[in-house]
């Protein structure tokens, strides 16, 4: 049968307060053509002038992804129209991008892993924006200039599955390095999947199809799925010849189906040529050293959590998946929750109950009201039962985690005498299934510490109940 082969192209915009090649300050959502300036309107006459910063976050991407970096890179003019490129170029990297192979690893939920390259690492400027309303088309100049790293994976990738790990991956890894807000809905992370398919057992690759423009996981998944479809029943229909060409689709999200775009023919030539107002970028060995030291990546922080909190493999890749849920997670430890269940309580029940667009950083809840809430478990106060109620309510209500055991009456009885005293009575109204149990009927255990439960309310310590029966009944 066919097999699928996937190569990803991903543009994570880097998160500088300013712009690649001028001053103009990067913002999300101002007014139109405010942050603007002769450099990035393409003036002509204005000299464009690398941001520094730009260069220390690609080398910590290196570091991160294990690549080299190139002393030298240069940028180039990639030349073509468009009415949101005013110079009538993008600057970018070509033949000696600033980042070299390197690779990442992708984890499956059976637990295997697999080595997924990189091919190249390249930076450039991002163009303005076209705004079609109406009879008029409007073009927006705050984003052109800002700084993209684009990362180019090889063509490692084996099925939807593995694309979507990859770029969770990715993704995770630029957050926890804190080089791009990586946001996909603003398209500070975007995403070109090049997909084709092979008979199984064969090397070659064949015509690649590139789908444009991915911005939301789903859409990343449902895309991919719809051309692999698309292309096994070309083949198995006999027309893949005809119906397979190298080009760019664009994926229509409501009808769910990829629709070409231009195909091979149509596209540009670039015309590439190294940009004479930038000098090659020159990267010394001093500021090599002072970006090589970066944070704990989350594959490292993954084994340090296996290791030091004794977590399953794949608790702590849910715990560490984003940067959001680690830093959660270590508050809640060092608010003095215990490890297990704190990972139960962040990645089953706090995430299980958000909903419609919360997240974990505007959860109603924070790390040390978790906290609070798991040690009040830990230490016996309540039950897990209980908790989940108390979960539910501090959900809705601005209240902290004692004061809501105490409204909802769910602190756990753990008191000897209380218990003794419902179990006194719980075994004086059956007296003959006490005889029955006393005569071996084993099982009716389960039924002394069913109704003892029943008569607290729930509340009685499960643990209490369990030791003071036996007592009783031996
Ligand atoms: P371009 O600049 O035209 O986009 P690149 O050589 O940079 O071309 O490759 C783009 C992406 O396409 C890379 O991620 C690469 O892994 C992927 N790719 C190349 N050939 C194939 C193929 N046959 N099937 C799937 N992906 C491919
Ligand atoms: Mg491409
Ligand atoms: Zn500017």
């Amino acid at each position: 049968m066919f097999e699928t082969v996937i190569g990803l192209e991903v543009h994570a915009q880097l998160n500088t307060k300013t712009k690649i090649f001028c001053r103009c300050a990067i913002s999300f959502g101002d007014d139109a053509n405010t942050n603007v300036c002769p450099t990035c309107l393409g003036l002509p006459g204005a000299l464009p002038v690398l941001n520094k910063e730009v260069v220390k976050k690609s080398i910590m991407f290196a570091t991160a992804i294990d690549a080299k970096v190139n002393q030298n890179s240069i940028f180039a003019r990639k030349n073509y129209f468009y009415p949101d490129l005013p110079k009538g170029y993008q600057i970018s990297q070509f033949e000696v991008p600033i980042i070299d192979k390197g690779h990442l690893v992708i984890d499956f939920k059976n637990g295997e892993h697999k080595t997924i390259g990189i091919t190249r690492a390249h930076l450039e400027e991002d163009a303005g924006k076209n705004i079609h309303e109406g009879e008029y088309s409007k073009v927006d100049l705050n984003r052109a200039c800002t700084p993209l790293l684009e990362i180019v994976s090889e063509p490692d990738m084996r099925s939807s599955e593995e694309a979507i790990l990859y770029l969770k991956k990715l993704h995770s890894i630029v957050r926890y390095l804190e080089i791009s807000d990586a946001n996909m809905q603003e398209g500070s992370f975007r995403c070109d999947a090049n997909v084709s398919i092979r008979p199984k057992g064969d090397n070659k690759l064949y015509t690649r199809v590139e789908i444009k423009n991915l911005n939301s996981f789903k859409f990343i998944q449902k895309a991919i799925e719809y051309e692999v479809n698309r292309q096994s029943n070309a083949w198995e229909d006999g027309t893949y010849e005809d119906e397979v060409r190298q080009e760019t689709r664009l994926f229509d999200t409501n009808k769910g189906v990829t629709r070409s775009m231009r195909g091979k023919e149509e596209a540009a030539d670039y015309r590439y040529f190294p940009d004479p107002d930038l000098l090659p970028v020159n990267i010394s060995e001093e500021l090599f050293e002072e970006c090589r030291h970066i944070p704990e990546m989350p594959d490292e922080k993954k084994a340090r959590y296996i290791k030091e909190f004794n977590l399953k493999e794949y608790d702590a890749g849910i715990i560490t998946s984003t940067l959001e849920m680690a830093r959660f997670f270590e508050n809640m430890i060092s608010e003095g929750a215990t490890s297990k269940t704190a990972v139960t309580w962040l990645s089953v029940e706090l995430i299980g109950r958000l909903k419609g667009g919360v997240t974990i950083e505007n959860s109603p809840i924070n790390s040390k009201k978790l906290a609070n809430l798991v040690k009040r478990i830990d230490d016996k106060t309540i039950s897990g039962k209980a908790g989940k109620d108390v979960l539910d309510y501090l959900m809705e209500n601005d209240i902290s985690v004692d004061d809501t055991i105490d409204e909802l009456g769910l602190k756990q009885v753990s008191d000897d005498g209380a218990i003794i005293a419902i179990i006194d009575e719980i075994l004086s109204a059956n007296t003959d299934k006490v005889e029955q149990y006393k005569s071996g009927k084993d099982k009716l255990f389960g039924f002394f510490v069913g109704q003892t439960m029943k008569a607290s309310k729930g509340k009685a310590n499960p643990q209490k109940v369990n030791e003071l029966l036996k007592g009783k009944l031996s």
